[in-house]
């Protein structure tokens, strides 16, 4: 069991109504694209901003009796997922078609898998600060195609389809409504992209839609959730609704915050809410009807006659198991417990798995907590400046650790290291060769700094007065040392040296 699970609940959002106070109910429905070069049916490529319908197979564009054939890649992907999301794999699933009509959708269906989906229950523990989580069940993960793309905006009088996106393989990840607040749904969505791209199973590009929800809210009275808690019995819950699409961590927080109280107000007024789908208008901060329930599609799911249910071996599963990285909770707590962090640096060190790949390099065979302490304070501190990211940082992993171990070994001091690191930013180079070179080593030698100290002693005989009368002056004496050694001068020893001949 991990250290760092051991956590106590966040309490639920409270929205106080005319009425009296509500509480909100979250469920999510998050589409992930799957990191892959190929599609889910078709071996197509899936690149990103691609000329239009430049990557589209005979069976994307449903071309007569072409045959869909599964991407194993693909069907690892959601495994690793589901074990990364502590979830059971059915070794058993099977794919369905969805049936609608729509322009960007040759085939008149998506491929997906509604009755046996490929991953079952799991739980996803999201951080709402140190010592403070939530438990988020996951009901399951299906695998299904994407559809294609319409775009309306290009001319007056007609719209274009661009088939790129079609049978891109996603894996939709759906939870329990076990999500309380618009800042957990956030943080949710945020732990889930944080595991899948340590994973490698989805590169969490929301602003290429690669990841998106659709965000179930609803308001109930305070205990009420409990009472499901205890029961499962969702007649104990308010109606949702359903917001569509939604790729961007601020607009859920913002949909979530208008909708609650949206419903709050439906049912103060007397009125009843009602099920339906609704979109997000970033510009006018509301939601509004797309479709209720009652014209809700009727898809007409049937197992596809084209696939054979997908049967996979447990000894498959087990060597995916084997292949798991280190998951980011798991990866903090090590860095807690072994390099003794606090959990707050550990979790910064851990947001993304390449700061944490960074920081493992530097911290190899180093102080964990001076490894931290500079990746954080100096070299992140450093990139936000200039927006720049650990991928692209001009000072790689080896050189922040030769920096870290010049001041280890005394051969400099803290203040020279961070002129060091200024070097290495601009100009690059060898620590250890650039200290070396430019005489930027820590003096240690006892005669040289006492020379400096006699030197600054004889130039200042009123300073050597007063500080004589009053020893909390020696200060301006060792600042001076240090000066005139620019900054090499070994600090401690400045400061006994001082204080004997002042003393004298
Ligand atoms: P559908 O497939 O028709 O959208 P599901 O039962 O699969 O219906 O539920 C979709 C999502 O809605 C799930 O994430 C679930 O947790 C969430 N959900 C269900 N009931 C509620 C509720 N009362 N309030 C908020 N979310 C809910
Ligand atoms: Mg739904």
């Amino acid at each position: 069991m991990l250290d760092h699970l051991t956590y106590t609940a966040p309490e639920p959002k409270v929205i106080a109504g005319a009425k009296g106070d509500w509480e909100l109910v979250i469920g999510l429905e998050v589409h992930a694209q799957v990191a892959s070069n190929a599609k889910l049916f078709s071996g197509a490529s899936t690149g990103f901003g691609a000329e239009p319908n430049s990557h589209v197979a005979f069976v994307d564009a449903a071309m007569p009796g072409m045959l869909p054939v599964i991407n194993e890649f693909c069907v690892a992907q959601a495994v690793k997922t589901g074990l990364g999301l502590k979830a059971a794999i059915n070794l058993r699933s099977a794919f369905d078609r969805k049936n609608y009509f729509y322009p960007d959708l040759p085939q008149g269906y998506q491929i997906s898998q509604l009755y046996h989906p490929i991953v079952g229950e799991g739980e996803v523990i999201v951080d709402m600060g140190p010592g403070v989580a939530r438990r988020v069940r996951i009901e399951r993960i299906h695998l299904e195609q994407d559809a294609g793309k319409s775009i309306h905006d290009m001319d007056p009088t007609m719209s274009f389809v661009d088939l790129n996106r079609t049978g891109v393989a996603l894996m939709e990840i759906v939870s329990r409504p076990d999500i309380r607040g618009p800042e957990e749904a956030a943080a949710y969505v945020a732990k889930l992209r944080q595991i899948m791209r340590y994973l490698g199973t989805c590169d969490g590009n929301m602003q290429n839609g690669n990841l998106r929800a659709d965000v179930n809210v609803s308001v109930c009275k305070p205990g009420d959730y409990e009472r499901y808690q205890e029961t499962q019995d969702f007649s104990h819950l308010g109606t949702r609704c359903e917001i569509k699409n939604m790729n961007s961590l601020r607009f859920i927080q913002q949909a979530i915050e208008y909708e609650a109280r949206r419903q709050i107000a439906i049912i103060e007024d007397g009125g009843t809410v009602v099920q339906e789908t609704r979109l997000y208008d970033p510009d006018k901060g509301e939601t509004r009807s797309m479709r209720s329930k009652e014209e809700a599609h009727d898809y007409r799911y049937f197992p596809d006659p084209d696939l054979l249910p997908l049967d996979i071996e447990q000894a498959w599963v087990d060597g995916i198991a084997q292949s798991m990285p280190e998951l980011p909770d798991e990866k903090k707590a090590r860095f807690v417990k072994e390099l003794g962090l606090s959990e707050y640096d550990a979790g910064v060190l851990t947001a993304e798995v390449e700061s944490a790949d960074y920081f493992e390099a530097v911290a190899q065979g180093r102080d964990g907590k001076m490894a931290a302490n500079w990746v954080i304070n100096e070299l992140f501190g450093r990139l936000n400046k200039e927006g720049l990211s650990v991928e692209t940082s001009p000072v790689s992993a080896a050189q922040l650790g030769g920096v870290i171990d010049l001041i280890g070994s005394g051969a400099i001091s803290g203040k020279i290291a961070k002129e060091l690191f200024e070097i290495l930013w601009t100009e690059g180079g060898d620590p250890a060769a650039i200290v070396e070179e430019r005489g930027m080593k820590q003096v240690t030698d006892l005669g040289a700094i006492e020379k400096a100290v006699d030197d600054i002693i004889a130039a200042n005989p009123a300073q050597v007065e007063k500080a004589r009368a009053n020893p909390k002056l020696a200060g301006w004496f060792v600042g001076q040392v240090l000066k005139a050694t620019g900054g090499k001068a070994n600090p401690a020893a400045v400061q006994d040296l001082v204080a004997k001949k002042l003393g004298a």
